[in-house]
């Protein structure tokens, strides 16, 4: 093989993450669809293959940032795969990602599922994480690479990991950034700017790390007596959040959602528990009603 590692997919993460290995010196070789998207790389020195399988053939690493796993399947079902290393870092379920192992494996190649914490302006910067699971000699061919795009984290060996990781942390982030919009319109209603709220929240973001690390601790042990702060008092502050969006005649969408799902954990009998006791009332929820 003739390169480091072959990049198939040069949408907007892709692109960056062929420019963070490119920088870092790599040989990549790549390609797209749409090969218009490949040029800018191209006069950058980038190797830019004819096909998909030209792409595999000069390298021993392959790594795939596509729209999903579909699109990953289709673009590589007639590609020899045999010896390789293959690293999916598109967006997926857990069942996905244990399917493209399967089907990845029986074509001989080591396969390592990954899932991309960040942006792609934050690709090659201190604030990306990439998550990694599945095979180990897979990831030992890959990590100094992915190295190059973001810090790189090791899930171990059930192929669904990565995934479950990075489905947990985006619902996370979007609850966050949904309660962020409801947030921004009440700066509005209050006629105050939203960029110095941006400010703040950017300010209290390692406060909330750590009380997601405590309240993920709580359940981990299942203790939830004597909390800093109830389950009651998160539901009275949703409900005065629902009051506050009434009162400025703003959307009540969000304060509404928060406050019915704490109202839950109160007709369970939890409001003297520690909020993280919610995890209780999810698991007496069920799927499709
Ligand atoms: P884009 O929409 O910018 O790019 C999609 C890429 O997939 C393009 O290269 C496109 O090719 C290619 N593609 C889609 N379908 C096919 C197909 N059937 N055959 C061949 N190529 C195909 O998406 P992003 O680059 O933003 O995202 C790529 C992956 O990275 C997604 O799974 C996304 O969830 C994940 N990701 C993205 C983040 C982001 O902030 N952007 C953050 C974290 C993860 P073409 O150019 O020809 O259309």
């Amino acid at each position: 093989t003739t390169h480091e590692a072959a990049l198939i997919g040069l949408g907007a993460m892709g692109v960056a993450l062929a420019r963070a290995a490119a920088t870092k010196g790599r040989r990549i070789i790549v390609w797209n669809r749409t090969s218009a998207k490949a040029a800018p790389l191209e006069a950058a020195g980038v190797t830019v293959a004819a096909s998909v399988a030209a792409a595999v053939a000069a390298s021993p690493v392959v790594i795939v940032c596509v729209t999903d796993y579909p699109a990953t399947r289709s673009l590589l079902e007639s590609v020899e795969l045999a010896g390789k290393t293959l690293v999916q870092l598109s967006t997926g379920t857990p069942q996905e990602a244990r399917e493209l192992a399967a089907w990845a494996t029986a074509r001989g190649a080591r396969y390592l599922d990954g899932a991309i914490l960040a942006v792609p302006s934050q690709i090659g910067g201190p604030h990306a994480n990439i998550m990694t699971a599945g095979a180990p000699e897979a990831f030992a061919a890959a990590q100094a690479l992915l190295a190059d795009m973001g810090a790189v984290r090791f899930a171990g060996e059930p192929p669904g990991a990565a995934a479950a990781l990075d489905f947990g942390v985006l619902a996370s982030l979007f609850g966050a950034l949904l309660g962020f919009y409801h947030g921004a319109r009440l700066m509005e209603s209050e006629g105050l700017p939203v960029d110095s709220f941006g400010e703040l929240m950017a300010a209290t973001a390692p406060a909330i790390g750590e009380m997601i690390r405590i309240d993920a601790d709580a359940i981990h042990h299942g203790r939830y007596e004597a909390p800093e702060a109830s389950l009651e008092i998160c539901w009275r502050s949703m409900e005065l959040l629902g009051r506050h969006a009434r009162e400025a005649a703003i959307d009540v969408s969000f304060p509404d959602f928060a406050a019915a799902m704490f109202q839950r954990g109160m007709a369970a009998g939890l409001g003297q528990e520690a909020p993280a006791a919610m995890i209780k009332v999810l698991r007496a929820g069920s799927a499709a009603k």
